[in-house]
């Protein structure tokens, strides 16, 4: 717990990006308590410079090796003496060092899976926003993180509502639950026909009605591939099997989800979709903190609307089931065929139905095994972009 004695030390993994930097503004509102040890991103330097510049860590880290001199020297300009490195290795090493006590693994796609799992075996509290870690490898991380005692937070607001809602009773993990519902905001789409989809861009779909992202995950929930991915998530994080979790789309994005008990009881959680209230939770947690969040005004909103998913026009969410009934390595094709094919959407390769259809092309294509190991994984994860990405080379347009 940080007290004036203790000041948490927090690395912030991909510190440049969306998550990064909300969590960056709840760390500089209690300089007391806690502050960025540690800073990486991936290759937009000019930006992590910038953020050393205000937040000081002890430690910047770029992940692409060929702008280590300019990190360097950048920070030198600013005669900053923070120290620089550079590669996956060492934001590997960095997450699991005594630089830091807290780890807000915020780095986009598997990219992010190495540090996330450093970080876990390391024993860190573990502030959790990269979902992809845990579809590629939730038992993995959650047992690896069990077995060193590390508290795993879960940062995506839906996931961190249950974790929330789950403390309401006695802690023995699962018991008295009956289903754990997640809320959905529909995405910018929501309500169009499978038809209206056809032509939709890169712009639109990265246009969120309700929270302001990056791109990948914008797409994502623009597909309900992101729902998907939630509800793997929700599996690994809370041991509850597929058919206890429910999708619900509630466009007003205020409740971001709900656990039912045995006792016919429901626990929501409540708030305005801002990152930094679940921020807030897993810095301060078991306190309540400041996140620069103001409290819910439901006067002016009004209302509350709830509907069923719309699995036809958008059959990710279908897809992403699919995947965690089948286990293994299935989760692993689904997250990486869907990490290439949203990236080649996001550069204009592919039009935005060819996201679900070559993820169930990739699905279908290669055989999904038992994986219990990283190795096995990561080896379905290069083979799903293989193949994913010779389908795209085959498509007409591309
Ligand atoms: P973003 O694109 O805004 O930021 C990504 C960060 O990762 C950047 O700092 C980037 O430099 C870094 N990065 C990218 N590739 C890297 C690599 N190979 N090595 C090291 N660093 C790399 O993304 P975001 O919206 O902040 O999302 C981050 C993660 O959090 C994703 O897994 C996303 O699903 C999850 N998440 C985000 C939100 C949100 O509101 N943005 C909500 C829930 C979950
Ligand atoms: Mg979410």
């Amino acid at each position: 717990m940080p007290t004036s004695s203790h000041l948490r030390q927090v690395a912030v993994l991909g510190a440049t990006g969306s998550i990064g930097t909300s969590t960056l503004d709840v760390i500089a509102r209690h300089p007391g308590q806690m502050r960025a040890s540690v800073l990486a991103a991936g290759n937009n330097v000019d930006a992590l410079i910038a953020l050393c510049r205000t937040h000081r860590p002890d430690h910047a880290v770029i992940a692409d090796p060929t702008l280590f001199a300019r990190l360097r020297e950048g920070l030198a300009e600013a005669g900053l003496s923070i120290q620089a490195h550079a590669g996956h290795d060492a934001i590997d090493a960095l997450a699991a060092s005594d630089h830091c006590d807290t780890v807000v693994a915020a780095i986009v796609g598997a990219a992010g899976l190495s540090s996330t799992l450093a970080a876990a075996r390391a024993g860190k509290r573990l502030l959790l926003a990269n979902k992809e870690a845990l579809v590629l490898a939730g038992e993995l991380l959650t047992r690896q993180a069990a077995a060193a005692g590390a508290d795993i937070i879960p940062i995506d607001s839906e996931h961190n509502a249950i974790f929330q809602c789950l403390r309401s009773r006695d802690a023995s993990l699962e018991a008295g639950v009956r289903r754990i519902i997640l809320t959905a905001s529909g995405g910018p789409f929501r309500g169009r026909s499978r038809s209206d989809l056809e032509a939709v861009t890169p712009a639109q779909a990265v246009a969120h009605p309700k929270w302001s992202m990056g791109p990948k995950i914008s797409v994502d929930s623009a597909t309900l591939m992101n729902k998907g991915l939630e509800v793997i998530e929700a599996h690994h994080l809370f041991n509850v099997p597929g058919s206890r979790i429910d999708v619900l789309v509630h466009p007003q994005s205020l409740v971001h989800s709900l656990v039912e008990f045995i006792d016919g009881s429901t626990l929501a959680q409540m708030g305005l979709p801002d990152m930094r209230t679940t921020l807030a939770v897993g810095l301060g947690w078991p306190q309540r903190i400041e996140s620069g969040v103001s409290g819910l005004d439901l006067l002016s909103h009004g209302r509350l609307d709830f509907e069923a998913p719309d699995l036809e026009a958008f059959p990710c969410l279908r897809l992403a089931w699919q995947a965690m009934d089948a286990g293994g390595s299935a989760p692993a094709i689904l997250n990486a065929a869907n990490e290439v094919a949203v990236s080649a959407f996001l550069q204009g390769r592919i039009g935005f139905l060819s996201i679900p259809a070559l993820v169930e092309h990739t699905l279908s294509t290669l055989p999904h095994v038992a994986a219990d190991t990283l190795d096995a994984l990561l080896a379905a994860d290069d083979q799903a972009r293989h193949i994913t990405q010779t389908a795209i080379a085959r498509l007409p347009h591309a």
